[in-house]
């Protein structure tokens, strides 16, 4: 008996307790290294943070893991969303958005993510009864909002300020038609890389809105980092039309710059009916 518990015993007891010493070490090990991980995740500032539309260690499903900052990424009331046109509610107590844009001298910014126009002066929307000034719109190729499930070619967003944290934005899709004034006159000035354009030139900012202003209507947020919750959105449901060459020349230089569609995790969309 003896002699089993020397030979056979001990040693296999012997090298069962160091395996399991070893293997505590490597996992504390592990721990530890994804703490420091961690801290550092939380630490890197998101001023040099590079981010992208497409898919991969920087594209939308880690942008809430990329620095501190786009941790909202990964929240609640996130936009772009689909719409299912069966489920948005005609609430009847909406209004008819309440535009006062004017025109503005061209000035078109090419930040590496999308193409956007800067307006000067005093565009307002009164939304419900509150006022927003516009500061700026932009484009996504094909569409960030889908409407049961579709996207459409391109969608522009005008994007408005009330106060600090209180924002909203009128999204309105493309369909393939007749060829849009707008584009015709600026799509050959778009920078097809990072940089701008500038004009003394007048554009009528109306002319870019469908007759019809039927919306849907949700909060949500920003659709790029840092992702902040801050945004009632108004996708019209009358989409505008560009032709089948302006479309495809805009997917060329905007590069898919959608973000994919977020859960509504309970949120409502309503409808507006003109
Ligand atoms: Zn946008």
């Amino acid at each position: 008996m003896r002699k089993f518990l020397r030979t056979v015993l001990f040693p296999a007891l012997a090298f069962f307790i160091i395996a399991c010493s070893n293997e505590s070490r490597k996992s504390s090990g592990n721990i530890q290294e994804q703490k420091v991980k961690e801290e550092k995740a939380e630490k890197k500032d998101c001023k040099d943070i590079h981010w992208t539309h497409h898919p991969g260690e920087e594209g939308p499903e880690n942008w809430a893991h990329l620095c501190d900052g786009f941790k909202e990424c990964a929240g609640q009331r996130q936009s772009p969303v689909d719409i299912q046109t069966e489920h948005a509610m005609a609430t009847g107590t909406l209004q008819a958005p309440v535009l006062k844009y004017g025109s503005t001298p061209v000035y078109i910014v090419n930040n590496g993510h999308t193409v956007q126009f800067n307006v000067k002066g005093e565009h307002q929307v009164n939304l419900n009864g509150k006022e927003y000034k516009l500061l700026q719109f932009h484009f996504h190729a094909p569409s960030e909002h889908t409407i049961d499930g579709q996207h459409f070619p391109l969608e522009v967003h005008f994007v408005h300020k009330h106060s600090g944290n209180d924002f909203a934005v009128i999204g309105i899709m493309f369909k393939e038609g007749k060829e849009n004034t707008l584009l015709a006159s600026y799509l050959d000035k778009f920078p097809t890389e990072k940089g701008e354009f500038k004009s003394d030139d007048q554009i009528d900012l109306s002319s870019l809105l469908p007759e019809n202003k039927s919306y849907y209507h949700y909060p949500g947020s920003l659709t790029t980092p840092p992702c902040s919750e801050v945004v009632s959105w108004y996708v019209l449901a009358t989409p505008v039309e560009a032709s089948k060459e302006q479309l495809e020349k805009l997917a060329r230089i905007l590069d898919n710059n959608f973000r994919p569609v977020m859960p509504l995790n309970g949120r409502k969309i309503q409808f507006y009916k003109e």
